[in-house]
Parts: structure tokens; C-alpha cells; sequence
């Protein structure tokens, strides 16, 4: 399961080094030129040669039972139309069964994982709304394919664009899934991640704090709970998040209200653990 989180940590990481300019430029330079670089056909292929790797794996098992499944759908829909509004992508979502494990992560193309043991953890539709929301963010921010530019360099990410380099598609999907680089995420992607998943739960009708107070929850069961490091392993300092969230629906004004109450989420639990 180590190896999990390393894979989901190097596939969210954007660390970007370019000197002279402040972070958020370097962040809008960074974000154009994987845009450029790495075309949408491009990413999605890398998020299916993912999506096979990681199938591979006997213990990597998806939820069957449909109540899950459409309970799931249904919650990140008026999310991912939301982050359609900033980036179209062909979202596919996927819910992993593996109680035990508090984690969701994104691949490039727009797939998006979740683990059981994060539906388990969650108190409100809100807070599962506000990580579906931060792994959209990362999606519709480019944040993976940026981490290419950067491990891989311009240039080599250019003639793969330009259809030069054939071989460095595989290399770099093998890479993403079967050997587990270790990168911390960037702090000025999670940032980003965590604004612009803010706006995309709030467009979807979720109380947008619900990403902060279920960050607040992982530092509080940090100690006691172990499938807790996951998340956290990939999405560092719950309590600066906390404030950063905080501060950011503040600064923006978001105000939606909906899923401060469990509504089905208690059900699916049962589900869930019954399973
Ligand atoms: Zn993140």
C-alpha cells in the first residue's frame, strides 16, 4: 500500500523550477506550457496506461455494488460540471474497495480515485464534495502533466508532443505506476488545488468548507488511525489547509450550503461496511 500513495504522490506533484519570478508566475508559466506541450488526447492516453498498471494489482479492487457506485456518481456530478466550466475533461471515476485506506488521488485525463476508507471517513456529503473538488483541481490545473514538464525537462516533453520521442510515453507511464518516485506535492499546487476545488464543490452546491473540516478531522485522528497517512502523505499540513481553505472562501465569497447534513451517506456507509 506504500507504494499507492509514493505513485499517487509523484502523479499529483508539480514541483516547477524556474528562477527569477514569483510562484505564481512560475505556476501560470508552468500551467501554459504543459498545456501546450501535452495535449488532451495525450494526457488521457497516460491516464489509461495508468488505469491498466494499476489493475495489475490483484489487491486494487473497485467497488461493485451499484448503490455505492451511482451514490458516488451522482455526489461529484454538479462538481465535475462545475470544473468543466474552467476545463473540459472526460472524467471517469472510480471507487477503490479498501476501508482501511483514507485516500483519493487524480491521474492525469480525469480519472479519479477514491478509496472506501475515505467515504467511511467523511461526516457529510460536503466533505466527500470538497476532495472530489480538490482532485478535480489538479486535473483541470494540469498539475501532473506539469510535474512531466518538469521531470522530464522541455524538451523532451516537446518532441513527445511533436511525436518525436514515441518511446518516452511508456517510459513515463511505467514510471508513474510501477516504480513510485517519492515526491512531496508542491505546496503552491495543493494551493491551487484547494482554491480551485473550493470553487468547484461550492458551484456544485456543497458547502465548501467541507474540505476543511475534513482536514481538520485527519490532523485530530492523525495519531490513531492509520490508513489516515495516506491522505496526508500526498497532502501535507491539515492544519495550514485548514486556514488556507478557510481563507479562501472568505476572499471569494463562496456560500453554498448543501451537504452539511449526511443525507444518504450513512446509508452507504452500512453498504460499505457490510461489503
Ligand atoms: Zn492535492
Amino acid at each position: 500500500m506504500k507504494e499507492w500513495v509514493q505513485r499517487s504522490a509523484w502523479m499529483l506533484a508539480a514541483m516547477v523550477v524556474v528562477g527569477g519570478c514569483s510562484a505564481a508566475q512560475r505556476a501560470g508559466a508552468s500551467k501554459g506550457v504543459a498545456s501546450v506541450l501535452i495535449s488532451d488526447e495525450q494526457e488521457i492516453q497516460i491516464g489509461k496506461q495508468v488505469k491498466a498498471e494499476l489493475e495489475k494489482d490483484p489487491n486494487f479492487r473497485y467497488v461493485e455494488d451499484p448503490a455505492v457506485v451511482d451514490y458516488v456518481t451522482r455526489l461529484a456530478t454538479p462538481i465535475l460540471q462545475s470544473a468543466n466550466e474552467v476545463r473540459r475533461a472526460p472524467w471517469k471515476l472510480h471507487v477503490v474497495d479498501d476501508d482501511k485506506v483514507v485516500n483519493a488521488f487524480a491521474t492525469p485525463g480525469g480519472f479519479l480515485y477514491i478509496y472506501t476508507g475515505l467515504i467511511l471517513a467523511a461526516d457529510n456529503e460536503a466533505e466527500l464534495a470538497g476532495v472530489l473538488g480538490h482532485e478535480a483541481a489538479h486535473v483541470t490545473e494540469r498539475h501532473s502533466a506539469r510535474a512531466l514538464v518538469n521531470q522530464y525537462g522541455i524538451q523532451a516533453v516537446t518532441a513527445l508532443a511533436l511525436g518525436e520521442n514515441a518511446n518516452l510515453l511508456g517510459q513515463i507511464t511505467s514510471t508513474i505506476a510501477g516504480q513510485g518516485l517519492m515526491l512531496a506535492n508542491s505546496r503552491s499546487a495543493e494551493n491551487e488545488a484547494d482554491r480551485a476545488g473550493a470553487h468547484f464543490s461550492n458551484g456544485g452546491g456543497y458547502d465548501p468548507r467541507g474540505l476543511a473540516t475534513f482536514f481538520e478531522k485527519l490532523k485530530a485522528e492523525q495519531g490513531s488511525t492509520p490508513g489516515i497517512l495516506a491522505f496526508l502523505s500526498t497532502h501535507p499540513d491539515p492544519g495550514d489547509r485548514v486556514q488556507n481553505v478557510n481563507r479562501i472562501i472568505q476572499e471569494d465569497n463562496l456560500k453554498a450550503t448543501g451537504g452539511r447534513s449526511p443525507g444518504r451517506l450513512e446509508e452507504i456507509k452500512a453498504r460499505i461496511r457490510n461489503n
